[in-house]
């Protein structure tokens, strides 16, 4: 018996790139396998991936870019990510659809939110990509917004390197605790970085649940909604 019927599972574009530019095959073809899990054990999945590993809009805006412009080449590099998946789950024999929020019809369908759940209904794994197909918006935020418009009982992030949320970075500060669990609340007041302000603002004016963890050691993402208590529940 699992916990959650349907879930969305938040990616980072760094996890996918094993820490350089590009996607490293090994990394996404391991990833694949913890989706695959979750699929054949009846949860229906759907899955937002960033982008870091290609582009960051805020960052190139700081090397001189238009930000706007910065923020669609970002939204390109996700799609990237979206196929690379989407192979390596096909390979592993899954059924998947990509759908993207900019139209780019002879690689992806266009983000149909009805037919996504209905794809999700029929035990496809649903790639969102493109973010949001806005500016100024990140893939976290994106990824709780996926979830509520797709009905999903719950979202996970996965973290690049952490295991939950700190009370601040513990690769920065070794005084840093993990919390096991914590409200909306208390997620906003703290500032905590980990996921960005207006996920957490968009999941508590929506009560739906998140639950940030690693995806290191392997099986997590099966642990997480077969009902284990692991990384940092959010919830109000
Ligand atoms: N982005 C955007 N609108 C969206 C989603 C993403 O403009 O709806 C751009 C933005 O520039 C962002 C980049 O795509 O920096 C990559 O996404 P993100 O930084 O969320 O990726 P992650 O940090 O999760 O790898």
């Amino acid at each position: 018996m699992t916990k959650y019927d349907r879930v969305l599972l938040k990616l980072s574009g760094e996890e996918f790139g094993g820490g350089k530019l590009g996607v490293d095959p090994d990394v996404v073809a391991r990833i694949a396998g913890e989706i695959a899990a979750v699929s054949r054990a009846g949860v229906q999945i759907a899955v937002v991936i960033g982008g870091g590993n290609f582009f960051r809009g805020a960052e190139l805006r700081q090397r001189g870019m238009d930000g706007v412009r910065a923020d669609y080449m970002g939204m390109l590099g996700i799609v990237m990510n979206c196929l690379a998946l989407q192979e390596f789950l096909e390979q592993r024999g899954i059924v998947t659809r990509v759908q993207t929020a900019i139209a780019m019809g002879q690689i992806a369908e266009p983000y149909i939110p009805l037919r996504a759940i209905r794809h999700l209904e029929k035990g496809r794994v649903v790639i969102f990509g493109a973010g949001m197909g806005l500016p100024f918006f990140t893939t976290d935020t994106v990824a709780v917004q996926r979830a509520l418009e797709t009905h999903c009982d719950a979202v996970l992030f996965t973290k690049n390197g952490v295991d939950g949320v700190y009370s601040a970075d513990p690769h920065l500060d070794p005084t840093a605790t993990k919390y096991d669990e914590l409200t909306y609340d208390e997620a906003i007041s703290k500032n905590l970085r980990v996921i960005d302000q207006t996920a957490f603002t968009l999941a508590q004016e929506n009560k739906i649940k998140l639950i940030v963890f690693g995806l290191k050691p392997e099986g997590n993402v099966l642990r997480v909604v077969e009902g284990e208590k692991i990384g940092t529940l959010v919830s109000s």
